[in-house]
């Protein structure tokens, strides 16, 4: 089911969640959907297009939005510095006033991995007693970068853009050049419900798993380290091809990530693009037959991964 669809189910069974944090690389769509809930959201005449719905564009509160002066939403941007606690406080008590225009006040916080600790413990109370008709959107590309406590109390909506699916096609037609953004509405995948997302001990699986997987791109530890703590979890191909998916990510965008782990990880784009094939062909593997062995699987993908790491060390 996609967002929207999912979304509109909720919006008319009135069981729209006080705050969605959206989650996604970029060009994965985050932007529109947020624009397009909270448009929905101001809009006095929305229309049906079969189970979705859409804005009119036409009625005051749309023209207004057009216009970027609609009064009961507040898009708090970062400007590329950090979130504090006074900016959240600004948003805190835009949501708690009365929408000027009687239906929903939202907040969007496109950079939501910009806040400070302490800015995001000011979150932590909106959070837990938002106001009535209010909607607090948060964006994040990279989870590991929100407090555990922040994504415990968000509605997570997990997008992945057309990267998971056709990455492969497009790496080997050489269109992933730098700039392409792979942009389009239509192709939210729906990831909520991932394990580590809603179950706090498979969380800190992740991070240390990350942790290892990083520290083996960097050649701090050894393929047998990481084959024991893959060996131990369930999701460990599905993790291998999430964390390459983000580096790959940030090796291709570095001027939109500042906080990133490719900066220390001397690998190239090819290398990262060839860490990720392998994997998606090990994932192929793993779901085509239902008799496969995985732990082998996950040996052999890791003896792959090891082979292109020492090969591009080497060079
Ligand atoms: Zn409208």
């Amino acid at each position: 089911m996609s967002f929207k669809v999912q979304l509109t189910a909720q919006l008319q069974a009135n069981k729209l969640p006080h705050a969605i944090l959206l989650h996604g690389p970029i060009g994965s769509g985050k932007t529109a959907l947020a624009h397009w809930l909270t448009s929905v959201l101001a809009c006095h005449q929305p229309e049906f297009n079969g189970a979705e719905i859409n804005a009119c564009q036409h009625c005051k509160a749309c023209l207004l939005i057009k216009s970027q002066t609609y009064p009961d939403h507040l898009t708090l941007m970062s400007h590329g510095a950090s979130l504090g606690v006074d900016d959240i406080r600004h948003a805190n008590s835009f949501l708690e006033k009365t929408a000027q225009l009687g239906g929903y006040k939202t907040v969007l916080i496109p950079d939501a991995q910009a806040m400070t600790i302490a800015a995001a413990n000011a979150l932590l109370k909106t959070l837990e007693e938002p106001s009535k008709n209010s909607l607090l959107i948060l964006m994040v590309r990279d989870m590991d970068m929100l407090l555990p406590t922040i994504i415990s109390r968000c509605h997570v909506l997990s997008i992945r853009s057309v990267v998971g699916k056709a990455l492969l096609e497009k790496l080997g037609s050489q269109a992933l050049a730098h700039g392409d953004t792979l942009k389009s509405e239509e192709n939210f995948y729906n990831l909520t419900h991932l394990a580590e997302l809603t179950d706090s001990e498979v969380y800190q699986d992740y991070i240390e798993f990350r942790q290892q997987y990083i520290a083996f791109l960097h050649g701090q530890t050894s393929e047998h380290n990481l084959l024991q703590q893959a060996l131990q979890t369930p999701h460990a191909i599905r993790w291998l091809e999430k964390i390459t998916c983000n580096l790959l990510r940030q090796a291709q965008w570095p001027q939109n990530d500042k906080q990133t782990d490719t900066a220390e990880i001397n690998l190239s784009i090819e290398v990262f693009n060839q860490l990720y094939k392998v994997i998606i062909k090990h994932t192929k593997v793993i779901k085509s037959y239902t008799q496969s062995n995985e732990q082998f699987v996950v040996e052999q993908l890791l003896m792959a991964l090891n082979d292109i790491v020492k090969s591009s060390t080497r060079r």
